[in-house]
């Protein structure tokens, strides 16, 4: 049996990469500088995990930004737009590699980046590879076969690391019509014949192809084209051992053809789905041996040895000892690095810390593993340990709190159900607000400028009392305030300058949720997120928001707009309790929401909004799975919205997404207003709840908020008249696209000004019409 990882976090337990990059970015520091922290980490990591008693060590696994723009840059897809930064004197292949990840202003040029989207279900964003038609694939970056060489001068013989080239095709985009990526295969499979043949002059052993989309939806020309991968790759190099990692799902339909590749090893997630081990064991075919991914890579949960013991032993049973693998369920770089480097008890207790395992863990879980499942002596205290401390975790009265359990259990079919229709509530809610046509709002957050974050950071360190940061919220939320009256917008907003982020926020004061110093996880590029720990049942001790908005809603005459993160949203950035359904855990959020919605109404808010940008990344990889998760996460966000009066407004905002295959269900959620991006795809986006006639009010976002540029009056204009002729002008609201947080007061004073005065003109045309 052979222990085995499939990728180690590179940021580095310190977030050295970050740094490194983001000195060099700024002209702060050399290339070297930045090669050198590259070449210290993969080094770090290698030794740590050879000591740690991994047979099959990664490498290719590094990255300075992202993995598949990495494999762009191997197989030599490289848009044409970056050709000049080639040829740019001084540019190395890591200029024109981050020219591609983050755009290229420079030398006269002013070059796009690529487009960058999520890595499957997962919080990673991965750098879209551009095909055209005749699209043409030559080795262009030997980064693979040097990082193998590294790791074998180092005395350390890794197995290379690529994803596979069907995966790569169907991650990628076509950048002109009239053909199929996949079609490619072609092109690009003689690039990897290449890239293999030098691993094979390099005596390589071992090979890990990453091919996640086995676990996803297949066509029959995707089918093929891993059937012809496989067969010419095993014809070419007969003795290389390749290890095919399937991850984030289970085979399903995907299981024949899996099974059918000629490779030498399959590797299966048995984290997400533990019920396929039986299934494949049944048909695998006797040439080929099977990693059982059991250490969770996408939660931070200790491992269950015991149940994962009963894995490994009736896989044994079935095809022996030396046909198997021990190995996490998938690359660790979603993982933080390292438990140990939490040593402040008053963020992360001992109790909880004990349930806890980290990349650094996960690799120590997959060697004990190994050992019990050989029986090797020495291992058993470490079994005993484990066995103590997923038992104190199942009965610790931290996780469990009944009054919670009761209050789900008992939810009834009108809880999540408003009073009345929309129609009924609509009426009662024109009376009540008295709001004119095309009313104007904004998405909740105004500029967090660099004072206000130090105002934060001062107060967290003590340097600012209570008293005195609350004082200069309260100063920044007036003044906010007065801004949005002299502009005039017609639903206000505080401006959330109390808020770090729109989920710690809300973690930090429910029960349920702990936080992490150093559990950093790579989003994108050098960009990391620290994702709340939700390990017990949640409940609102107190009131989250209410001081804040009735505050604001103090100082004027219009109404201000309660602001609130959803549970879906809530729940899908954090790392989730793994001890029962997500559903339950969602459900739970939503009460405290709803507890938050119900304390708001009480203080006179009249308008809440209840933010779900996270809903549609929520969904599951295979189509058979949505309608099960949209059932509950649609329920979990009505249960959390139908506490108020009818003549209360709900209002939800939604980022970036396709709405198309969801409009349904984004229906069925049944907020009274919501608001929407659409700017960039000029109200394309709008077309799904045109075609689907949406009964509810919406706002199309009407100017582009990522950008620091000032749209004209006429510009909204455009779009907004675009929307009247698919959305009746009096469910249609206007605002930018999402919240203000990134930009700053210049602009986004211009801007709002602009938007104020092009609901004006849209009025204006209307009684017009009315008068004629
Ligand atoms: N209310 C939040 C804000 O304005 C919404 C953020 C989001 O959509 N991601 O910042
Ligand atoms: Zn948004």
């Amino acid at each position: 049996m052979l222990t085995n990882n499939l990728g180690y976090p590179r940021i580095g337990s310190k977030r050295e990469l970050k740094k490194a990059c983001e000195q060099y970015w700024s002209g702060n520091s050399t290339i070297q500088e930045l090669v050198q922290t590259g070449r210290e980490i993969r080094k770090q990591n290698w030794e740590m995990q050879k000591e740690a008693g991994i047979n099959l060590i990664p490498s290719n696994d590094f990255s300075f930004y992202d993995q598949v723009l990495d494999l762009s840059l191997t197989v030599g897809a490289i848009p044409k737009r970056y050709h000049e930064v080639i040829l740019n004197k001084g540019n190395t292949e890591l200029d024109l590699y981050f020219a591609m990840a983050r755009g290229y202003q420079k030398d006269g040029l002013d070059i796009t980046a690529m487009e960058m989207t999520k890595w499957f279900d997962t919080n990673y964003h991965y750098i879209v590879p551009e095909f055209l038609k005749d699209q043409q694939f030559k080795l262009f970056s030997t980064k693979l076969l040097d990082e193998y060489q590294e790791s074998v001068r180092l005395g350390i013989k890794t197995k290379p690391v690529i994803i596979g080239p069907v995966s790569y095709l169907l991650l990628g985009k076509e950048k002109e019509s009239g053909f199929d990526r996949i079609d490619l295969i072609r092109n690009l499979l003689p690039v990897y014949l290449e890239l293999l043949k030098k691993l094979e002059e390099q005596h390589v052993e071992w090979v890990q192809f990453d091919e996640p989309f086995l676990s996803l939806d297949l066509t029959e020309k995707d089918r093929k084209a891993f059937k012809y991968v496989y067969a010419e790759i095993k014809k070419r190099f007969p003795r290389l051992k390749i290890l095919l990692a399937t991850y984030f799902g289970a085979l399903q339909d995907n299981k024949e053809l899996a099974l059918s590749l000629p490779v030498h090893t399959l590797h299966i997630d048995l984290v997400r789905s533990p019920e396929q081990l039986k299934e494949i064991l049944a048909d695998i075919p006797a040439y080929m041996g099977l990693s059982l991914g059991l250490v969770d890579g996408r939660n931070i949960w200790k491992n269950d040895f015991d149940a994962s013991l009963t894995l490994i032993k009736s896989a044994a049973d079935k095809i022996g000892h030396d046909r198997l693998m021990i190995s996490p369920s998938c690359s660790l770089i979603h993982s933080p690095c390292d438990l140990e480097l939490e040593t402040n008890e008053a963020v992360l207790s001992a109790e909880i810390k004990q349930w806890l395992s980290f990349a650094r863990q996960k690799i120590d879980e997959v060697a004990v593993l190994n050992e019990l499942a050989l029986n090797i002596k020495t291992a058993i205290p470490k079994l005993k340990a484990n066995k103590i401390a997923n038992e104190s975790r199942k009965s610790s009265d931290l996780i469990h709190n009944n009054a919670v359990k009761q209050r789900v259990a008992g939810i009834t079919v009108e809880d999540d159900q408003r009073k009345n229709t929309f129609a009924v509530r609509q009426q009662l809610q024109k009376q009540a607000l008295n709001l004119p046509l095309f009313p104007t709002t904004t998405i909740g957050s105004f500029p967090q400028t660099q004072e206000v974050r130090s105002w934060r950071a001062k107060y967290k360190k003590g340097d600012l009392s209570a008293e005195e940061y609350n004082e200069l919220i309260k100063k920044e939320t007036e003044e906010t305030i007065r801004f949005q009256e002299d502009a005039g917008i017609d639903v206000l907003v505080h401006g959330e300058f109390e808020r770090n982020d729109m989920v710690e926020y809300f973690g930090e004061q429910l029960a349920g949720f702990t936080f992490t110093k150093n559990g950093w996880v790579q989003s994108y590029g050098s960009r990391c997120v620290k994702p709340p720990v939700i390990y017990g049942d949640v409940y609102r001790p107190l009131p989250m928001t209410v001081k804040w908005s009735a505050f604001a809603q103090s100082l004027t005459n219009k109404w201000v707009k309660g602001m609130l993160t959803g549970p879906v949203t809530i729940l899908q950035w954090s790392f989730v309790r793994n001890d029962q359904p997500r559903s339950e855990t969602c459900t739970q959020i939503a009460l405290a929401i709803r507890d938050e919605v119900v304390d708001l109404e009480k203080a006179g808010i009249k308008i809440i909004q209840i933010d779900e940008p996270a809903i549609r990344e929520g969904l599951p990889l295979r189509k058979s799975d949505w309608q099960d998760y949209l059932q509950w996460a649609v329920r979990a966000f009505r249960i959390s919205a139908s506490g108020v009066k009818d003549d209360t407004q709900i209002h939800t905002h939604m980022c970036y997404s396709e709405f198309n295959d969801i409009i349904q269900n984004i229906s069925d959620m049944d907020a009274d207003v919501i608001t929407i991006e659409c700017s960039r795809s000029q109200m394309e986006l709008l077309d799904a709840f045109a075609n689907f006639k949406y009964p509810n009010e919406i706002g199309p976002g009407v100017y582009d908020i990522h950008s620091p540029r000032v749209p004209a009056k006429e510009e909204m204009v455009f779009l907004l008249q675009k929307a009247q002729k698919v959305i009746p002008s009096a469910q249609l609201w206007v605002n930018p696209d999402c919240g203000l947080k990134t930009r700053h007061w210049d602009e986004t004073k211009k801007a709002l000004i602009e938007m104020v005065s092009a609901a004006k003109v849209l009025r204006e045309y209307v009684e017009e019409a009315v008068t004629l």
